[in-house]
Order: structure tokens, then sequence, then C-alpha cells
């Protein structure tokens, strides 16, 4: 530990919301690590439980693995090296032994761990054997548990159970359950439990207390197990809670503001739209109309396929309410595409003599503060932009729609926060990625849905395929033709800068590559974009894109959603087998958005089980079923996508998994609500307090009172 490190914490001053630099073993250098696992104050180490255990019961002794098991084994590196193999692939190897044998570990592909694995540390490692020159152990995951020997042994150190934690490059797995360790006893004694008393909850889970303590010091796995459906319970009743929050509020009967279709703008945009809306567009517009037309608030989703024309429905709805005076919200998930809509909008708007107002966290100040002053005031302005919408000092003089495209991004608060904002507007999300029935209700409370089942005419199908990497050559020459017949094409990486942490292509190097001397793309217009560039910067490379003066984008998937360049006719993703289902869908969706046939190339070589799911990808266009295949294949975490951006809803329950907590957890909430809807009463106040805690943006929703 460096001196700078060791910065006192005098007993007493600890806190949960004390930032975690301070505590004893932490320090700038760490901090900034926690960081990247949103660690940022002491409490949060209380609630950064870990995602596996390792104990007694469930490691093998070395002797009796033998290829086709699947083991977890506990043994000390007697030897290592780095292997290089035909195909140019480093392979890291290790022989491991305990009391009882020895074994060869071998990891493909990860040449780097030579660095953080020496002789004499002791590995906790799972994963398959294999029957590969005798046996070997190809692992999984690994924890090193480091060279000291001291009381973790490879014949003692099994026996107890282990927390394994997520970790980040920099911070090993022993290094965070030390940090974890030191603390966890003063922190526990600062712990409230602000769950009220009269909340039912299953039978035989643990006080928070113990839950907390458990999850990271369990005698048992089974006690681990029963102490973090303690938090995920906590963590589903206050999701629901605040839910029927939001509901109630949006419920509330408005009166005197339904809007009525007036025709000032609707009818001016309907004669002046450069196509004919689909009749699907058409039905879901009287849908929304008639629902914006009642007096109840409208909470709405608009499911409909990439490229289903989704935009110019919700551009429908925005017209009414402002036809009517009030001022409209729409919020997407990234700067790129809020400037694209306020583009597109503005353009079919210009005739009609509205210019959107763009609001974005990257304005400058004097911007901000003239978009701000529009807001204030109650003149019809059309706002778009990102989750800067919902920052405390956004205040908007009659908000009367809340439009939030691309939803699954979003996180449950800042939802919720944008319908909060001005006096109850209706609330429509807008979504290509559909959600189970069950689940959406968990997200979002109730709400209808309207569907865009249908295309708009005149779109060829994308022609997707799936090519190992000895076809590189052919497919670059692909490019470079669709180029010459003046169409414009997507490179995009998994990644922006190649690490060490994985031997993944990467988009400024490929970048380079593709486009320097003897490149394969040498000589044509090829531009870099990617999600640390300037916002300025983007968004003048997308402009240049847009107009046709870049005739290739190597890019990260800052493009994957609703970009709009209907000249672009290819789309090729490397490390395909990095993505989702249904994110490879929406990067289709950057093609076949015009007249000229378009395709997907999914280019690399890929494993047995990845090649599967791509084939399944390439055989098909319907968005709704690579949905549903990934939830199967994948879980949640994909479709609520917003855990990527570090707004994610759960850390710790999965409501899909967890369907018994969660249905126990919807009734605990709707009993509390039913009883005291604004938890004013003082047993429920911590409840409260806790929420706007968590969730500081949805504040609104639980104003002091
Ligand atoms: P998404 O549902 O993916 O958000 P968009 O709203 O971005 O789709 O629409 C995709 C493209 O289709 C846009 O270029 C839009 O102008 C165009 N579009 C939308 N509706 C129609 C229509 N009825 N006829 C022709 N083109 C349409
Ligand atoms: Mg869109």
């Amino acid at each position: 530990m460096s001196p700078r490190d060791a910065r006192p914490a005098a007993k007493g001053r600890i806190s949960l919301d004390m930032p975690i630099q301070f505590l004893k073993g932490v320090g700038e250098r760490r901090a900034d690590l926690l960081k990247r696992l949103n660690l940022r104050t002491a409490g949060d180490l209380l609630y950064h439980i870990p995602h596996r255990y390792e104990d007694a019961s469930t490691v093998t002794r070395i002797v009796d693995v033998s290829p086709g098991m699947d083991v977890v084994i506990l043994g000390r590196v007697i030897s290592k090296g780095v292997l290089p193999t035909r195909k140019g692939l480093r392979i890291f190897q290790a022989v491991v032994q305990d009391a009882s044998g020895m074994i060869e570990v071998s990891w493909p592909g990860q040449p780097f761990l030579d660095r953080s694995i020496d002789k004499g540390d002791l590995l906790l490692l799972s994963g398959p054997c294999k029957f590969y020159h005798g046996r070997q152990l190809q692992p999984r995951e690994y924890v090193n548990l480091g060279g000291e020997g001291g009381a973790e042994d490879a014949d003692n150190g099994a026996g107890k159970v282990l927390s394994v934690y997520a970790v980040t490059e920099g911070l090993t797995v022993r290094q965070l359950r030390a940090i974890i360790e030191q603390h966890l006893d003063a922190l526990l004694g600062l712990v409230d439990d602000y769950i009220p008393k009269d909340v039912e909850r299953p039978a035989g889970l643990p006080t928070l207390v113990e839950a907390l303590r458990a999850v990271h010091r369990p005698t048992s796995v089974a006690d681990a197990r029963r102490a973090r459906d303690r938090l995920a319970f906590d963590e589903l009743f206050s999701v629901h809670v605040l839910h029927r929050r939001a509901n109630a509020i949006a419920r509330r009967p408005r009166a005197g503001h339904a809007f009525e279709v007036k025709g000032t703008l609707t009818r001016r945009l309907a004669d002046q739209l450069p196509y004919t809306l689909t009749g699907a567009q058409k039905r879901v517009i009287r849908e929304i109309t008639a629902d914006m037309g009642s007096a109840r608030r409208m909470h709405r989703l608009l499911q409909g396929d990439v490229g289903s024309g989704k935009t110019i429905v919700g551009l429908f709805a925005a017209l009414l309410a402002m036809e009517n005076g009030f001022q409209v919200a729409v919020m997407a998930p990234t700067e790129l595409l809020a400037e694209q809509h306020a583009r597109s909008m503005g353009a079919l708007l210009a005739p009609l003599g509205i210019e959107p107002v763009l609001v974005l966290g990257a304005l400058g100040a004097a911007e901000r503060r003239a978009a701000d002053a529009l807001l204030r005031t109650t003149d019809p302005v059309l706002a778009v932009g990102t989750h800067a919408l919902v920052t405390e000092k956004t205040t908007f003089g009659r908000l009367g729609l809340a439009i939030i495209d691309e939803q699954h991004r979003f996180g449950v608060e800042q939802r919720a926060a944008l319908s909060a904002k001005g006096e109850a507007p209706d609330v429509l999300l807008m979504s290509a990625t559909p959600i189970p029935r069950s689940l959406a209700l968990t997200m979002y409370g109730d709400l209808d849905v309207s569907t865009l089942d249908e295309r708009p005419p005149g779109r060829q199908p994308v022609t997707t395929a799936v090519r190992p990497e000895s076809a590189r050559d052919k497919v670059m020459a692909f490019v470079v033709s669709q180029v010459g017949q003046g169409r414009q094409a997507y490179i995009v990486y998994p990644v922006i800068e190649e690490s060490e942490k994985t031997d993944l292509k990467a988009a400024t190097t490929m970048h380079a590559q593709l486009s320097g001397e003897g490149g394969a793309l040498h000589g044509l217009r090829v531009a870099l974009l990617h999600g640390r560039l300037p916002g300025a910067e983007r968004d003048e490379i997308m402009r240049r894109f847009r107009a046709g003066a870049i005739d290739v984008l190597v890019a990260t998937t800052v493009i994957e959603v609703g970009i709009d360049v209907p000249n672009a006719t290819v789309m090729i993703v490397e490390h395909p087998e990095r993505f989702g289902l249904s994110q490879l869908h929406q990067l289709r969706g950057r093609v076949g958005r015009g007249a000229e046939e378009s395709f997907c190339i999914l280019l690399g070589g890929v494993g047995a089980d990845a090649y599967q799911r791509l084939k399944l990808f390439a055989s098909t266009e319907d968005g709704f079923a690579l949905a549903r295949a990934d939830l199967r294949l994948r879980g949640m975490g994909d479709l609520l996508g917003a855990q990527q951006s570090g707004t994610a809803t759960f850390r710790i329950a999965d409501p899909v998994e967890d369907e018994a907590l969660n249905i126990a957890a919807r009734e605990a909430a709707s009993a509390l609500m039913d009883r005291d809807p604004d938890l004013a009463a003082p047993d429920h106040r911590p409840l409260r307090d806790a929420l706007r805690q968590r969730f500081p943006r949805a504040l609104e929703l639980f104003r002091v009172g």
C-alpha cells in the first residue's frame, strides 16, 4: 500500500455516504477502479454482493477430475508459460497441484494472464475438463487467492465459503474481498432497515443487517442465498413502490387537459408528409389520439420493429399536444440520436414554423440557459434531448406530453423523472425491443401497448450472412464495390481500443489499419466514430456521413440505436459473438432504410455455440422473434439494456428468475401504498427517504411534504 493510500479514517468517522476513497485501504487510485464497478460511497460496498460462492462442497480433488466433468478445483501453480499455436492464437497454460495430484490448465487467447498469475499462486478454478493431451481444464472463471500461503492453503483453503466478487482490471477479487472484509462490521453498525415494519415479507428471510452480513461472510451457500433473497426482495419492493407512486400520479384525472384534435398542426403535418403513412401507423395514431383525448392520463408503450416508422407517430402525438398549447419533451438515449431527431423533426416542422429546442448535457452554458429559459415559459415548445431533460434544473412551464424513445435504454428513475415533470404529462414510451407482459409490469407498472406491425413500403429485405475470418478480403472488396456504386457502409467493433484484457479487434486500430497505406479501404473516405469523441466532433462526423461526404464509418455501438441514413447499404459487424441478438438486429436496422438492396455481414471466426445463434439471426428479420430468443439464451440483461449505461434498475434482483419474490414484493408494495400513498406516516418516512436517495432523479414523485 502506498503512503498516500493510508489516509487515516478516524474511528467513528466512517459513514455510509462518505466517498469510498477515504476508506482505509482504498485511496484515490483504487477509488477510480471501484468507480468502474459503480462503487462510489462506503455504503455501496455493502450492496456489491458476490456474484458467486465457492465452498468445500463444490471443490473436487484433482485426482478425481476426468474429461467431460465440469468442476471446481483448488490448487497451486507449479509451472506456467505462454504457448503459440499454429493459428497464431496465444495460449496461457499452467500446471496446478493439490494434495492429490496435478492437472494442466489452459486459457486460449489470454497470454496476458502470464502477468497476473505467478508460480506459487493458489488458484480456485471452475470450468470444464476436456480430453486434450490427457486431461486439461479450461476455466470459465478463476480466482487468484495469491501466493503467500497463509491461512488459505491448497489443503485447508477448502472448507470455508469464499465470496467471489465482480472486479475490474487492476483490482483482484482478493483485494476487493479484503477491503470489504476490513470494513464490514463498521458499516453494518450504521445500517438502518428502511423497509417499514408493517410490510409483509415472505417467511424465512433474515433481517437487513443479518442479510448484508451473510451475503459477504456466509456460513454456508444456502445461508448466502436466503440473505441475497432478502436484498432482492427489498429492491423489487422499492421499485414497485416507485411504480405505484408514478402510476397514481399518472392516473390522476386531469380536468380540462384532454387534448382535442384541432388540426392546426397535425392536419398540416399530414398534408405535407413526403410519404403516405402505413395502415399500422394510421391505426396507432388513432389509438394515441383517442388516449390523449380522454381525461385519463396516457401511459402507453409504442412497440415497433426497427425501421417501422415510430418517430413520425411520436411527432403526430407531439403536435396534438402542441396544438392544444402544451409543451412536449422527446428524450433519446444518446446525443447522436437526440440531434438526429431534432434535425429530422425540424425539417418536417419548418413549414409549420416550429423549431425544436435541443437540450443536451454537452451544450455550452449560454445555449443551455437559452434552452432552459424557453422551457420555463408556457409557450408550446418541442424540446428534444437526452437525459439532460430530467436533471433538476430543467423546469417545464407547461409540459403536456413526454416521449421516451428507445425507452429500454433508460432506467426506471429516468423514465419516472421525465413523466413527473410539468403538469402530469401524458407519457409515450417507444421501443423496438418488445418485452414480455410480466416483465413489462415490473418495469413500467401498468401501461397500454400499441404495436406497429407493418413496415413502410418499398423496403428491401436485408441480406444477412455469417462469414469466417478467411473471407475478410472478399468482404472488404465488397465494401469497396458498394462504395463504387455510390453507397455507404458501417463497420462496427465491440470496443474502442485494444486492451490487454481481451484479444478483440478495436475500432481505433482497425480504422487506422483499413484506411492506412496498403489497407483494404485505402483511398476511400473512412471516418472513425465512438463514444469517447467530443459531442461536437461526433455530430460533425455524422453530419458528413449523412451528407455523403464519408463513405465508410468505422464505429462502436454508438450508432446502434435509431441512426437513419438511407444511403447506407452495408453493415459489417466484427466479433458478432460479443453482441446480443437484439443488439445485432438494431445494428442491422441501420441499413435497408432506402430503396437499394442492403447487406449485413457478421465477420470473424466464432465457436459452435455462437455460430448457431448467429445463424438464427441470419435466418430471420423478425425483431420480436429475436428478442424472445435473446431472452431465452442470455437472460433479460440484454433486453433491459440500461444495465450497460449504469442506470440499471436492479443490482441484485432478477424479476424473471425471482418470480415468486417479485409477486410478493408487488403485493406488499400495493398493500402499503393503499394504506399510505404519500408515505407520510412516521414509520414510512425512512422508506420514502431511501427511495429519494436511491432514485434522485425521480424525487419529484416523493416531494418532501
Ligand atoms: P424506427 O421505428 O426504427 O424509429 P424511423 O421512425 O426512424 O423508424 O423510420 C425509419 C425511416 O422510415 C425514416 O427514414 C422515416 O422517414 C421512414 N418512414 C417512416 N414512415 C414511413 C412511411 N409510411 N413511408 C415511407 N417511409 C417512412
Ligand atoms: Mg427510432
